[in-house]
């Protein structure tokens, strides 16, 4: 059936750069697929893991958040952070889990609500993603 190229890229650094036999997305609808020859198409992406297959073995890669784009055969992530569930730091998440947690306990109007919630999503997505290493 062959592949298609996925490409994650982060204003950083690129992630992920391989030939992959499937991908799945955290798109903001919800998760699609993308196999080979898959015809064109942009989507937003939330904050979640995107799992990509090579050689019959499934890897995630944390996203946090994006464009997916799909042109060519090449699936192309732009995200604002990212990483291989493998590279997550589980301890940091932990602690920006427990910050996050503990600026939403305070109730005060000085807290950016929207951004602790985020903050805190991104913590649990990637504990989550660490387990799957
Ligand atoms: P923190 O409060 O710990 O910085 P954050 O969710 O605010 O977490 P981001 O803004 O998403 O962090 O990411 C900033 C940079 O740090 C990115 O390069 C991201 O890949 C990296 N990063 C953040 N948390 C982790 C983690 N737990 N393990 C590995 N890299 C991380």
């Amino acid at each position: 059936m062959g592949t298609l190229q996925l490409e994650v890229v982060t204003p950083d650094k690129t992630v992920v750069s391989t030939a992959v036999e499937m991908a799945v997305c955290p798109g903001v609808e919800g998760e699609f697929g993308v196999l080979p020859q898959h015809v064109s198409l942009l989507s937003a992406l939330k904050i979640g893991g995107l799992k990509f297959r090579t050689e019959g073995k499934d890897q995630y890669v944390f996203i946090s958040g994006g464009f997916a784009d799909v042109n060519d055969n090449v699936l192309t992530v732009l995200a604002e952070s990212a990483e291989l569930a493998e590279d997550i730091d589980t301890a940091r998440a932990q602690q920006a889990k427990e910050r996050a947690e503990k600026r939403l306990a305070e109730h005060s109007e000085r807290i950016d609500t929207v951004r602790a919630e985020a903050s805190l999503q991104r913590a649990i997505m990637r504990l989550q993603l660490a387990q799957l290493r």
